[in-house]
Parts: structure tokens; sequence; C-alpha cells
């Protein structure tokens, strides 16, 4: 069904109380204005599904309008494809929209000129470099990108057979592993389920095949569970919102895949989960209690804290695997409205870009430069570092490994001593915690201790890890054999600096 112009002013409307409904101010006029732009400049344009080009302004917009971004991330979605697709030049959109507008546009126009995959490895670097640079520019170049590439996704099937795959492949390898680290966590299953097809068409009918029933089922489970949670948590005098998360499927095949896994469905304990919001934090624990009272929590799968240690990437929630009806296993998640929010959205939800950038009056010269990002706070420090990585590192190859490895990769968390989190990827040893931790603690390191036992230094750190580095008294070299075991850049970069010396 292509969508007729009245239709689309309907649906404008429809934006527009979205926008309303938020929390911000929002410059309505200058909305209405990039609205009418991009309708003119699309004018005699159509998508692949044959509806209006300004369609697609609209939906990326609207997107970013349920994310609640401020007004120039809003304007801007509507007028991203101008300068590609409609030959209107940044100037023009400066003129009319202002320079903030134009940035982002700017921004985003580069990007989307990337090929991010495809057979020369050396170019596909040299794309994600700029990429990042402009990430560390402004992030709101990548969350409009994201916004942009969901409705790309969503309307794949329309896309000619000869590049669908390539554009799902670079959904999964790049955009989604990026929503992830942007704490978008719904974004990224989102982009994730919308590729597999495309890209793994078997696993994909197998898995949806064998898991149909196991949705199902647990289904039913959690249903009984919700009854016998809010009626237990009323006699608290708590009223929750109890909602079910349905596991991704791409994130099933691939937790299926695991060797530990191998396809046994019944060591998978997440595929649909309960999911308790509540108004505070005290709730929370509260709930926890009522929670166990009612289940039996499952003996060493354990409860994880992550409200008391949220990790690295702002995440918090309890999560704690009980015994459910018909003795089968289930997770429970515990969190409060505000965590949830920050846990769907992440970036796009709580952080106000605009006004870090406004405030600070760092320009864009300085950050191209290297003398500043805006890119506040450790939770979003490996932005700054790949910013700074593709300063440093001029060898194409030695950056790619960089990007893949350390921070788009798996993530393990570990812990100092003192309750601080690391982020390191898997197969990270003390080494390389020490390194991130500081240089410095990295030239002293003399043994480990994790979870209060001595380990070897080649150990691989475990999610959940708390390492002591017992230092020497003097600063010692490295040793060469450290090499065949470290897995993050730094520690590589600063081993070999060393070694040189
Ligand atoms: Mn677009």
């Amino acid at each position: 069904m292509i969508v007729t112009s009245e239709q689309m002013e309907k649906q404008y409307k429809e934006f527009l109380l979205i926008l309303k409904r938020g929390n911000q101010e929002m410059d309505f006029e200058k909305i209405d204005k990039a609205w009418e732009f991009s309708k003119k400049k699309h004018a005699d344009q159509k998508r692949f599904t044959g509806d209006p080009y300004a369609s697609h302004t609209l939906e990326v917009a609207r997107t970013l309008a349920t994310w609640e971004m401020d007004t120039s991330s809003i304007v801007a979605g509507f007028l991203h494809d101008t300068v590609e697709d409609a030959n209107v030049s940044i100037e023009e959109i400066s003129k009319n929209f202002g320079e903030d507008v134009a940035n982002i546009v700017s921004g985003v126009t580069k990007v989307s000129n990337l090929r991010l995959r495809g057979s020369n490895d050396e170019i596909f670097v040299e794309n994600l470099r700029k990429m990042f640079l402009s990430m560390a520019k402004d992030l709101r170049v990548v969350i409009v990108k994201l916004a942009d590439r969901l409705h790309n996704m969503q309307t794949l099937y329309a896309v000619p057979l000869a590049k669908q795959k390539r554009i799902a492949q670079e959904t999964l390898e790049i955009f989604a592993p990026l929503a992830e680290r942007l704490s978008m966590g719904q974004v990224k299953g989102e982009l994730e389920d919308l590729a597999f097809p495309y890209v793994y068409p078997e696993d994909y009918d197998r898995v949806k095949k064998l898991s149909e029933n196991q949705y199902k089922k647990a289904k039913q489970i959690i249903k009984k569970m919700k009854r016998a949670l809010l009626t237990a948590l009323a006699k608290e005098k708590i009223r929750p919102k109890i909602q079910t998360r349905e596991k991704n499927i791409y994130s099933l095949w691939r937790k299926l895949t695991r060797p530990d896994i191998n396809w046994d469905f019944t060591k998978i304990h997440d595929i649909v989960a309960l999911r308790i919001i509540v108004d505070d934090v005290k709730e929370c624990y509260t709930a926890l209690g009522v929670v166990h009272a009612s289940y039996k929590p499952v003996p060493y799968l354990g409860v994880s804290d992550f409200i008391a240690q949220p990790k690295p990437n702002g995440y918090q929630s309890i999560h704690t695997k009980v015994i459910g009806p018909d003795e089968k296993i289930v997770e429970v998640q515990i969190r409060t409205h505000k965590m949830h929010e920050q846990a769907e959205y992440g970036i796009a939800a709580h952080w106000h870009l605009s006004m870090i950038k406004s405030k600070s009056g760092i320009t864009s010269e300085d950050i191209e430069e290297g003398k500043q990002n805006i890119v506040k706070g450790n939770k979003f420090k490996w932005v700054n570092q790949l910013a700074q990585w593709q300063k440093d590192i001029k060898d194409s190859k030695e950056f790619l490994e960089a990007v893949k490895f350390d921070a788009l990769n798996n993530r393990n968390f570990a812990f100092s001593p003192h309750g601080d989190v690391y982020d390191l990827p898997v197969g990270a040893t003390p080494v390389d915690f020490a390194y991130a931790v500081h240089t410095d603690l990295g030239s002293h390191i003399q043994s480990a201790i994790i979870n209060g036992k001595i380990v070897p230094l080649d150990y691989k750190i475990k999610s959940g890890d708390v390492v002591k580095i017992i230092k020497t008294k003097n600063k010692r070299k490295p040793t060469r054999d450290w090499l065949n075991f470290v897995k993050t850049t730094t520690a590589k970069r600063e081993i070999n600096k060393e070694l040189r010396k």
C-alpha cells in the first residue's frame, strides 16, 4: 500500500503529538519548515517501496521524536537525505536552519557515503575511521544515522536483491553493535532481527521453526508467575508494571550455537524473561525479596546486582534466576522506570547532547584536531578512545583490529577492589586490566589476585571478577611473552613501547 499525501499529512500530525507529549521544549516553527522543505526537495522522488521519498524522512524524524531527541536532531532527520539525493547544499541548510542542523546533516551525509562493507579492507577501515571521527564530533550524527538505518531495514524487502545482503550485513556488523554501545538495547535487537533473515536465511528459518513452541511454553509459565507476583507484591504495597521480555531471535540464535549450549533449549533460561518495573530503588530490593520468597533462586546461577554496580554502558537492573512453575528456570529482571527507559533508549533518551555542546563552548575544529572531545564522562569513553586511535594509528590493519576487537566485540566487566568497573574484551587478562587502569600500573605488575586467589598473568578474566594487581616496588619492563596473551590494543601498544626502549 503506497502512502498518499493526505495520509502523510495525517502521520505528520501524529508525529507532532509525540513531540508535544515529550518533556522538552521544541521549536515547532522550525520543524514545520523542515517538513515542508523535505517534501519540496524530494518532491519527484520515490522510495523502492513506491512511497513518496518524504515519507522516509518523516519516519526518521518520528523515530527521533520517540527517542526524545532535540529540535536540531529532528530537523536534521527531515533533511538528512537532501544533500545526498536532492542536490541541496550545506550552505542552503545552514542559511535556513542554522549551523547546528547543518553540521549534523553534513555528518550524516558523510557517513552515508561510506560503504562500511566491501571487498577492500583499506577502504572499509578508512570509512570506519571517518565515521568514528564524526561520532566524536557530535554523537547526534550517529543517532540520526541509526534512526535512518532502522527505517531502511524495515523497508529492505523492497530494495533490489543484489543490495539487500550487503546492507543487512553492514547492519549486523557495525550498526547493531554501535546501538548496543550507545546502550540502545531495543534498537540493537530490532536491527539484528531485521538483518538476520537476509544474512543467514537458513539459520533464521531453522531457529524460527524450532523456537516457536519454546517461546509459547515460556510465555505460559511467565503468565502464571505474573499473576502470582502481582498479588504477592501488592501485599508489600508495590504496584509494579510487569512485562514479559522475549529474547530477540538473533541473540537466541547466537546463544544456541555456543559450544556449551549446542542447540539445547533446556539450557536457555531467558528465552522469555519477566521484567518487574517499580518506582524507586528501595522497591527494587523489596521486590527481589518477594520474588525469592515466591520462587526459589537457582543455586550458583545467582543474582546479579547491576543497580549497586552498573555495567560500564550505564545499564542498571537486578537479574535473578528462579525456579518457576513446572520446575522451569526463569530469569526475572527488576528495575525502576527510569532505568528501564535508559536501558531501552539509552543515550538518546537521557543525554541531551546539544546542551553539552553549547554549554562547553567547544568548537568543531577543536574536536577535529583532537584538542577536545565533547563526549564526556566514563560511560562513553570508548568513543573518545576511537577518535584518539584514528589519529594515532596510521596503519589501517592495526586500526581495523583495534575497532573489531576492542570496541565492537563482546565485553566482560571486571571490578577493581574499590568497585570501579572496567569494560574489557572477552579473553582479556590481568595484564590488560592493569593497563586499562593506568599505564603506570601496567609497568608495576608483580602478580594478580582475582576474587581473593592468586592467578597466572594470562588468566582470562570473566565478567564480575574482582581484580587486584599486586605492585612491584620499582618499575619493571614487561616481558615479550605478554604479547602472546594480552587482548587490548592499549596493553599491546604500551608493552611494545616499553620493549622498544
Ligand atoms: Mn535516509
